[in-house]
């Protein structure tokens, strides 16, 4: 492919066979450093030609007018070697002037300040904000155990062979109701003509061929599932109380900021185990492996799910680094606009800080072309997170509905997203 000047290996049939390996010199065969004057020659083919054109120098063979050039003998016959140079298309008219080899040196050295100057403006990372990032971090590390081994501590998943929901399909018609389609499955006998309600209460989604045929109505995965979450609620409140700043809220703030972005955070920090080979959500083995269908039996619908895996992919494809993840998590913590939050001025301020920290460290560490608009990519999944919060919580409400879900759910759990009943 780098052969476009003519071709290096034009009289040498040995070398046909080699046409893939570039940077052997046109002119002798030895190693090329590139491409001088229009052709692929190493350093001494190279000044020969600049040498022998700026003198005007005329050779004459002492043989028979075509010496084979070789790398040993090159210096044999100036002549040949000329006319092998322009054999191969070496140009006279591509060797600078003088002048212009001292426009070209300034130019260098122009662009060399240049970036010097451009390095020297750089937003650097402070101390401090390094320290902040290094808190983070480790504050993340802590509570998140990429082995997965405590899974094996909760009630363990179990998954419908047959699953009622394994067929999803959207149907037309929209749930306006708190009767949520994560109910049918259980509320519904087999017969649609015995529903208790009507079915434009029923979910958004149905299965194709027989819709709410599951007439034993377990949410098989929700056990598991709700112990899932739970850990995690107080993994995140663990994270939480580590981030610089936070324990100078007043406890009222505290609780109020992770009630509302705990499960964004949960969401957030479940993209580390997300899979974008199979859409699951990979954690360790086998049997704690999640995908869509999985969720919906804990009591998920596609409301939610196809938004969820949707930014999952999305946050996956702008391949966060460790820093950067671990401050959004923070970042969506400490949202002065969230519910009860009564010192709005700390929460923000602390916020601004992290926000600056992750905008720094995209500038002086986040390599392009992943670093263009990083930032507000960011920002935005965060606003993708609030309307994923708002069907988490639809749903839930819907899910704890039922005194039968309710009851498998943790203390944790009720107490975090709300417990209908009580
Ligand atoms: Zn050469
Ligand atoms: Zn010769």
């Amino acid at each position: 492919m780098e052969y476009t000047a003519a071709g290096a290996s034009m009289c040498n049939p040995d070398m046909e066979f080699d046409r893939n390996v570039p940077r052997i010199c046109g002119v002798c065969g030895d190693k090329a450093t590139g491409f001088h004057f229009n052709a692929m020659t190493c350093e001494g083919c190279k000044g020969f030609f600049r040498r022998s054109m700026k003198r005007k120098a005329h050779f004459t063979c002492p043989f028979n007018g075509d010496c084979r050039i070789t790398k040993d003998n090159r210096r044999h016959c100036q002549s040949c070697r000329l006319k092998r140079c322009i054999d191969i298309g070496m140009m006279k008219e591509f060797i600078l002037t003088d002048e212009e080899v001292q426009r070209k040196r300034d130019m260098i050295m122009k662009r060399k300040e240049e970036e010097a100057l451009k390095e020297s403006m750089k937003p650097k990372m402070s101390e401090e904000q390094q320290k902040v990032i290094n808190m983070l971090l480790e504050a993340h590390r802590k509570t998140f155990d990429t082995t997965y081994s405590d899974f094996n501590q909760f009630r363990p998943p179990v998954r419908e062979k047959e699953n009622p929901f394994r067929r999803i399909t959207r149907s037309s018609s929209v749930n306006t109701q708190n009767y949520s389609s994560d109910s049918e499955a259980f509320n519904s006998s087999p017969e649609p003509s015995e529903y208790s309600f009507p079915s434009s209460l029923f979910g958004t989604y149905s299965s194709e061929n027989s819709p709410f045929s599951n007439g034993s109505s377990e949410l098989s995965m929700l056990p598991h599932v709700a112990d899932l979450v739970s850990y995690s609620i107080q993994k995140v409140v663990g994270f939480a109380k580590m981030i610089p700043g936070f324990q100078d809220l007043i406890a009222e703030d505290q609780i109020a900021l992770l009630k509302s972005s705990v499960i964004e955070v949960i969401m957030l920090r479940s993209n580390q185990s997300f899979n974008l080979e199979d859409m699951s959500w990979t954690c360790g083995s086998e049997e704690f492996k999640y995908k869509v269908d999985d969720v919906t039996q804990a009591g998920h619908n596609m409301e939610l799910l196809e938004p969820l895996v949707k930014f999952q992919i999305g946050l996956k494809k702008l391949c966060l680094h460790e820093e950067e993840h671990v401050l959004l998590m923070a970042i969506c913590i400490l949202s002065p606009d969230r519910p009860g939050v009564q010192d709005k001025e700390l929460v923000e301020a602390i916020q601004d800080r992290l926000s600056l920290v992750l905008q720094t460290y995209i500038m002086c560490k986040h390599p392009s072309p992943g670093s263009r608009l990083l930032y507000p990519k960011m920002i935005q999944k965060l606003a993708d997170l609030r309307s994923l919060n708002e069907e988490h919580s639809k749903q839930y409400r819907n899910l704890s509905f039922l005194p039968e879900n309710s009851m498998k759910l943790t203390p944790l759990v009720q107490e975090t997203f709300g417990n209908e009943i009580s």
